[in-house]
């Protein structure tokens, strides 16, 4: 069920519960900005989902309120992510639902990351 991102941070979203440790998740990589993990539904071959540690609804809520210190240690954390993964070269996919006709399902912040084989089209058509 899509979410509405104007609605305040839910700290009882599932994504709040994994950086608690509260639920387990299959961790990639973690810094003081963001934690990886692998998507519990995958995709494709690989299906990492990247998340900030702080308390962001949504992309929007993201860009609007983090520091320069968030939004850049978050940024490289996705492409470290990618780059020590190996997906550079054969090339990957970088995706952020935002609200209802983005489709986005959980109300904190996460880039996919789709690679391990050619994606196809942009969008379903
Ligand atoms: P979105 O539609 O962009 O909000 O995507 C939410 C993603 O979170 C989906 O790809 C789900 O498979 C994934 N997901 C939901 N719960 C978990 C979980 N406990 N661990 C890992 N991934 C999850």
């Amino acid at each position: 069920m899509p979410i509405d991102p104007t609605l305040p941070y839910d700290d009882d979203n599932v994504f709040a519960k994994i950086l608690r440790g509260e639920i387990p998740s299959k961790k990639v990589y973690e810094d003081d900005w963001a934690y990886a993990f692998h998507d519990i539904n995958p995709q494709a071959p690989t299906h990492i989902l990247i998340i900030p540690k702080g308390r962001y609804v949504s992309w929007d809520d993201f860009s609007a309120r983090a520091s320069d210190a968030e939004i850049g240690g978050f940024v490289r954390a996705v492409g470290h992510v990618a780059r020590e993964a190996g997906h550079v070269e054969p090339g990957y996919r970088l995706l952020a639902n935002v609200g209802n006709h983005g489709g986005q399902e959980v109300p904190h912040l996460h880039i996919h990351i789709f690679a391990g084989r050619p994606l196809g089209p942009m969008l379903a058509r």
